[in-house]
């Protein structure tokens, strides 16, 4: 009987994954099944240029439809897979059907992380979002009308894309973070102030070091009217038409859990993204793997990782073996300024600053042992290649040229 791939989960790395089988000249049948409504789409433009209304549904598609039936790739939307029996190697549908596999890739990604107040039912509220899906954009987007009063809680990057997105289009923004600064997790104060200011600038208000209290409801308990929320301490109310929650994302790690694979903040896999089973493995944001950059685990949450996790499972699958040895890197966009990230910073001695902070476009590089272990490059997208080979390589550089704009980057790498 023909070979069977079982890929769950048709998001970005799902549906990178089926096409790359086709194109390394995989013959046996490939199954792509997702929950959602849609084939695998880009989820970056959902916080910006869908959210927007500049990007139209079928752009956000990662190929045409037609490219699935081309390649043979048996693409099955709106499926719900329940469980795994690893014994006899079958899944359970939600249909109640059953599907045989002879392996199995599971790219489930992850959900947005709720408000945890016990006593609210935050599923009935009917203006309180979040953003990972389309579907979560349509609900959302007949809100974003000028004058609207929106409360952002989570100052990570969907929250601060949402929030650009919403000031251009004439809403009243006001953000909230727990940390003393933005994007504190990812980036370093020098960098987290630059982009305050470039919110404050068009109009974000912001609540820094600020708890949220609680969500005041209308009569119906169906809308939110308010947030109470203490920043430093300070009591304070704020009127909302809309809430957006972005404080994180929670891998889908159910389906492997409850067949008995080994779960730690994501699926554990190793450099080849196969779990403890020979036939199951894991990739994209579901997935925590081995890191050559940090010598640790890493579970990232980007597209770059998606595409490179799903090359790898593609050659794995091929009977072929290459490591994941990809540097985490990660983009985003707001208001038109393009931000690119390289490398993890955690841990930095000292952070240079090249180009015109001012003049918005500027990199900052982080630098441990007098070597780059990663950098923000804001609005100079060509100086961000050369950056990407700085923090790969390694190499020790010298502060005081790397901070001199007229000396070229690329002889800094050497
Ligand atoms: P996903 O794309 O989430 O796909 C997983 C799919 O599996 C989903 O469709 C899910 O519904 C489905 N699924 C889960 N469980 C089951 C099940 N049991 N049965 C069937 N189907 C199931 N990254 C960047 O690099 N740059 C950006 O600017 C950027 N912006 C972003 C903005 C937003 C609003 C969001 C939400 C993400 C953004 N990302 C960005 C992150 C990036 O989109 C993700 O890292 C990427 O989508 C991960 O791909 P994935 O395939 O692992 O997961």
């Amino acid at each position: 009987m023909e070979e069977r791939i079982i890929i769950v989960g048709a998001g970005q790395a799902g549906g990178e994954l089926a096409a790359g089988l086709r194109k390394q000249g995989y013959k046996g049948r490939v199954l792509l099944l997702g929950d959602e409504a849609h084939p695998p789409y880009q989820r970056p433009p959902l916080s910006k240029g869908f959210l927007q209304g500049k990007v139209a549904l079928t752009d956000l598609y990662l190929k045409p439809l037609a490219t699935y039936e081309r390649f043979d790739i048996e693409l099955k939307t709106g499926t719900r897979v329940e469980a795994i029996d690893r014994s006899t190697r079958e899944l359970s549908l939600k249909d109640g059907s059953r599907l045989a596999y002879d392996k199995l890739v599971l790219a489930t990604g992850g959900r947005a992380r709720p408000l945890s107040f016990p006593e609210l039912d935050t599923a009935r509220l009917e203006n309180l979002f979040s953003v990972r899906s389309i579907s979560d954009v349509e609900a959302m987007r007949g809100k974003f009308v000028p004058g609207n009063r929106l409360v952002i809680i989570g100052g990570g990057y969907v929250g601060l894309e949402v929030a650009a997105v919403a000031v251009q289009l004439g809403l009243h923004v006001t953000l909230l973070e727990a940390a003393p600064r933005l994007l504190s997790r990812v980036t370093g104060p020098e960098v987290s102030s630059f982009i305050e200011q470039l919110h404050r600038e068009r109009g974000v208000e912001f609540r820094l070091s600020c708890q949220v209290r609680g969500l005041e409801l209308d009569e119906a308990q169906r809308q939110v009217r308010g947030v109470s929320l203490a920043c430093h301490g300070v009591p304070e109310r704020l009127e909302a038409d809309l809430v957006l929650v972005g404080i994180g994302l929670i891998p889908n790690t159910e389906l492997a859990s409850a067949a008995g694979l080994a779960v730690d903040n994501g699926i554990v896999v190793d450099e080849y993204a196969c779990t403890a089973d020979p036939n199951i493995l894991a990739i994209g944001d579901c997935a925590n793997q081995p890191s050559t950059y940090t010598g640790g685990r890493l579970r990232l949450e980007s597209v770059p990782n998606a595409i490179e996790h799903a090359r790898i499972a593609a050659a794995t699958l091929m009977g072929k073996r290459e490591p994941y040895a990809a540097i985490p890197w990660f983009w985003s966009d707001q208001y038109g300024l393009k931000l690119q990230m390289v490398g993890l910073s955690t841990g930095y001695e000292q952070c240079v600053t090249r180009g015109s902070v001012e003049g918005k476009e500027f990199s900052a590089f982080y630098l441990k042992d007098r070597r780059v272990i990663a950098a923000d490059v804001i609005g100079r997208p060509a100086e961000f290649i050369a950056a990407k080979r700085l923090v790969s390589s390694r190499a020790e550089v010298d502060a005081t040229r790397l901070g001199d704009a007229a000396v070229p980057l690329t002889s800094l790498a050497a």
